[in-house]
């Protein structure tokens, strides 16, 4: 079942570009990564999920309800953490996330403690006297504290400590075994491919990619580099299939995906000295998505 269904969603702002025309979907349990370089429009079709802004166009389903329609009652079992927390300084800890659990139908005393525990955030302190990190513990807490089916998170590593964000992602595996379904957006690709099963990647407000991590890291691509003896005029290499050339003296490296034996032929037409043929890294597949259409 898919818990979110997006169906062609444009966000104008006036008259430059939100996002244009975004289609995937995210089933029952997955951890699904939103990658996409800054200002691609990741926020954007979050905070349209969320109905905080509204689409110009198309569509979208969470729990197979949409999103506009039905914002209230769906938002009862999201938990939603936004790039950027802002709060009441003059709060405590405690009162903050009492308020915020006034929302909802249920008890979340011991989640909150819970929590707090595990992500050493001190709920008597008062909220300016935090650091930007402990802050988006708060955040982190006011998203989960009534046990949401569903985790929407837009770039929620941010300000965390590498330590902390360990105990984080474990934190959102343990929610995920539970049944759980997490979207998270990210510009950072390492911690995607550490937590996600599938991936959509966004450039320049339109999807250009949706695939497993596993699909995108496989035989597809390959990296190449080779030396030669003398210096040798690299233009012949410069043909479909071959992406981010870097050419240094006597070597050039690039990115293959297509037939493989084509490519070695054009290898094979000139003198060598050596040649490596790596599996390219996530970041490096990434980075030829995004220069695709420049
Ligand atoms: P991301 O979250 O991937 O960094 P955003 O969704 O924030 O990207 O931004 C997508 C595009 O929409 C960018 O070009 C950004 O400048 C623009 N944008 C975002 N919010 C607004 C806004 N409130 N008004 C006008 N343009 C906006």
């Amino acid at each position: 079942m898919s818990v979110i269904e997006i169906s062609n969603l444009t966000k104008l702002y006036g008259n430059s570009r939100g996002i244009s025309d975004v289609s995937f979907n995210v089933e029952e349990g997955e951890i699904f990564g939103f990658i996409g370089p800054n200002g691609a429009g990741k926020s954007t079709t979050i905070r349209t999920l969320l109905s905080l802004i509204y689409p110009t166009s198309g569509s979208a389903k969470i729990f197979g309800k949409d999103v506009v329609k039905y914002a209230p009652e769906i938002k009862r079992d999201i938990g939603y953490l936004p790039s950027e927390v802002f709060y009441y300084d003059n709060m405590k800890v405690i009162d903050l996330l009492k308020y915020s659990a006034s929302f909802y139908k249920k008890d979340c005393t011991r989640r909150i403690k819970e929590l707090s525990e595990i992500l050493e955030l001190d709920l008597n302190r008062k909220i300016e006297d935090l650091s930007l990190g402990n802050k988006k513990k708060v955040g982190i807490v006011q998203g989960l504290l009534h046990e949401p089916k569903l985790i929407i998170l837009d770039e929620p590593t941010s300000g965390l400590d590498p330590l902390m964000q360990q105990k984080f992602f474990d934190l959102l595996e343990k929610e995920n075994k539970k049944g759980v379904t997490i979207l998270f957006s990210s510009h950072i690709l390492s911690e995607v491919q550490r937590l996600c099963d599938r991936v959509a990647i966004i450039k320049e407000g339109k999807i250009v990619q949706v695939d497993r991590i596993s699909t995108l890291k496989e035989n597809n691509y390959k990296k190449f580099k080779i030396e030669t003896k003398t210096e040798v005029d690299f233009r012949a290499f410069d043909v479909a299939g071959v992406n981010q050339i870097e050419i240094k003296a006597n070597t050039i490296s690039f990115i293959f995906r297509g037939n493989i034996n084509s490519i070695l032929k054009k290898i094979s037409e000139i003198e060598i000295a050596n040649l490596w043929i790596e599996e390219p890294t996530l970041e490096e597949i990434f980075m030829h998505f995004y220069k695709k259409e420049e």
